[in-house]
């Protein structure tokens, strides 16, 4: 085993003899001496090669990433030589005996940082992909989040719990993996799209607090933030409040920026309702590093007899709002305002207009529009010469996503986004329900097990699109990083809940009578959340791409170009499950 990682070698190592082994990530053979960059995964280390040493012939035809074992002497740089960039930089290993422990083949591709490898030959070859500084950093990153995760969870007194793999399926709204049963004929295991289930029986097996960090399945469209298999922190806590769960989270948030970042994150992390965020922010999972705030124009536009604005708002709940974007009178040509106005109008709005100021005035077609509310208009926005007004009509949910989606567009466009900032920031007081039109039902905004909130003693069966819920959801820089909910503990509210998402007694006794059941035996209050660790990482990373942050991950479709998966399986496999394909 090494004593010491090559790439951590430094002054306090000069005039030792050492054997350095690592793989060769350059090499500069001037013909009377030559210098190699030598790599372990801890970084690298200038390896002084003489010809007057026996083994300099060694280097001829040496391909990159062969692995070398070189003794020899570590000597200090002279100043003028020091590369401050490298943690070893103030030394070299002077060789004097070198011994090829493994070569390396032409590679496929430059590993070189800078190197523009394509997804899928950076993917075919990952393990030589994996032995990039960056990504290697990225896999240390993921494993320092980890580990101070664990350690936070472990001190407040969490046990960790595993759960099956090979399961039931859960709700959470996405579709199932399925892996067919040998043994029961015509039988499926679902793989979990989270434990979500199981560690509330761990509640109701009085384990009071469990975390895991566990993978869950999804059988979903892929994006950029997204993947078929991904793995959460997963946690749940008995008599708990939103706000024990959420003091919880916080700190253990913070103490991961601490030990990935250095930085000490010492305000609380601000909270937001659901409704504020889709009104000041159009998301919610409201990106706060920049303002850009959206602002409600419906009841300035009421009389107002343009067409533009009376089209929106004849529409169902019909708004007109807008965003103000600084300064951006120059920033586009037609071709891109042509790209927003796209962007926007695919969300099914009525209509997008935008109007630049210049002397104090709204410019262009909404000119005569607005011309009797011109102060009240700039006002609202803050807006002065130069910036641009971007107005959005039709049914309001629409005219926030669209305007939402916008803002992000325009912040990214408009290069108004601090990379350095982390703002996190809680939503709560969600809608336990929405309507979903194409299952003609009700569907629940988390997941059927979540409490309703019901303060105000209204029946909930009455008005069910009113109520809401005890759910919290954890945002960092625009991604939803995570969220959970207090839980429904007694048996008749949870069948309650699931009639009102359509299911028959039949229904939910068949596929969750073994839960129902275990609400009546004693069971405590309780509530968690789970955390996307791929995002966190990701987002910590400064990636944009989850693919980054995961040792293995599946492509754009789904798919493993390494291992070649999925694939066609035996005839012997299919029967021995009893399947037969379809075309
Ligand atoms: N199981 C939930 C999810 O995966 C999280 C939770 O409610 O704890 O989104």
């Amino acid at each position: 085993m090494k004593e010491r990682f090559i790439g951590n070698y430094g002054l306090e190592q000069v005039g030792q003899k050492v054997t350095a082994k690592g793989w060769v990530a350059n090499i500069r053979n001037h013909g009377k001496l030559a210098f190699i960059e030598l790599r372990d995964r801890e970084g690298l280390l200038q390896v002084f090669v003489n010809s007057d040493i026996a083994d300099f012939d060694k280097l001829h035809d040496l391909h990159k990433e062969s692995i070398l074992a070189v003794t020899g002497e570590i000597v200090a740089r002279d100043e003028r030589f020091v590369n401050p960039h490298l943690k070893s930089g103030q030394v070299e290993l002077r060789a004097e005996k070198i011994e090829v422990i493994a070569s390396s083949k032409t590679l496929p591709f430059e590993l070189d940082n800078h190197a523009h490898a394509g997804e899928e030959i950076r993917q075919k070859y990952r393990y030589l992909d994996l032995r990039r500084e960056k990504m290697t950093a990225n896999l240390k990153l993921r494993h320092q989040v980890t580990k101070t995760i664990r350690d936070y969870l472990n001190q407040a007194d969490f046990i960790d719990v595993e759960t099956p793999y090979l399961t039931k399926s859960t709700p959470e709204g996405a579709r199932d993996f399925l892996v067919p049963s040998r043994v029961f004929k015509n039988q499926f295991y679902a793989l979990p799209q989270s434990p979500q289930m199981l560690k509330q029986l761990l509640m109701g097996a009085g384990l009071e607090r469990y975390y895991q960090i566990v993978r869950c399945f999804r059988d979903e469209d892929l994006r950029g933030d997204r993947q078929p298999e991904f793995t959460q922190v997963d946690l749940e806590m008995s008599f708990v409040s939103e706000e024990d769960v959420r003091n919880l989270v916080e700190g253990m948030l913070k103490a991961v920026v601490k030990a990935s970042r250095g930085v000490e994150l010492t305000e609380d992390f601000p909270i937001i309702s659901y409704e504020q965020a889709m009104r000041r922010f159009g998301s919610d999972k409201p990106d706060t590093r920049f303002a850009m705030e959206l602002k409600d124009l419906t009841e300035l536009s009421r009389g107002n007899s343009s067409l533009f604005l009376q089209k929106g708002l004849k529409k169902d709940n019909g708004a007109v709002m807008g965003i103000c974007a600084k300064n951006a009178g120059k920033a586009f040509t037609n071709r891109q305002m042509a790209a927003l106005k796209q962007l926007v109008m695919d969300f099914g709005v009525a209509g997008f207009a935008t109007a630049t100021i210049a002397d104090g005035q709204v410019t262009g077609s909404l000119k005569s529009t607005f011309k009797d509310h011109n102060a009240e208009l700039l006002d609202r926005f803050e807006a002065e010469d130069g910036d641009v007004i971007f107005f959005v009509t039709g049914s309001l949910k629409r005219v926030q996503e669209a305007l939402g989606a916008l803002r992000v567009r325009l912040a990214k466009d408009l290069d108004l986004i601090d990379d350095s900032k982390l703002n996190f920031l809680w939503v709560v007081d969600w809608p336990l329900l929405e309507w979903n039109d194409d299952l003609g039902r009700y569907q629940a905004m988390h997941h059927p097990f979540t409490q309703g909130a019901f303060e105000d003693g209204s029946d909930w069966k009455e008005n069910p699109e009113k109520m809401m819920s005890r759910a919290y959801d954890i945002v960092l820089n625009g991604y939803e990083i995570g969220g959970g909910s207090l839980r429904i503990h007694e048996r008749s509210t949870q069948e309650t809940m699931f009639e009102l998402l359509g299911m028959k007694k039949e229904d939910y006794e068949r596929d969750f009578g073994f839960f129902l059941e275990a609400l009546e035996y004693g069971f405590p209050p309780h509530g968690g959340l789970a955390l996307g660790l791929d995002r966190l990482v990701m987002i910590l990373a400064g990636e944009e791409n989850i693919r980054e942050v995961i040792a293995f991950p599946k492509n754009g479709q789904g798919a493993d170009a390494m291992l070649e998966s999925p694939s066609s399986v035996s005839d012997q496999q299919l029967a021995d499950l009893r399947l037969d394909l379809r075309d």
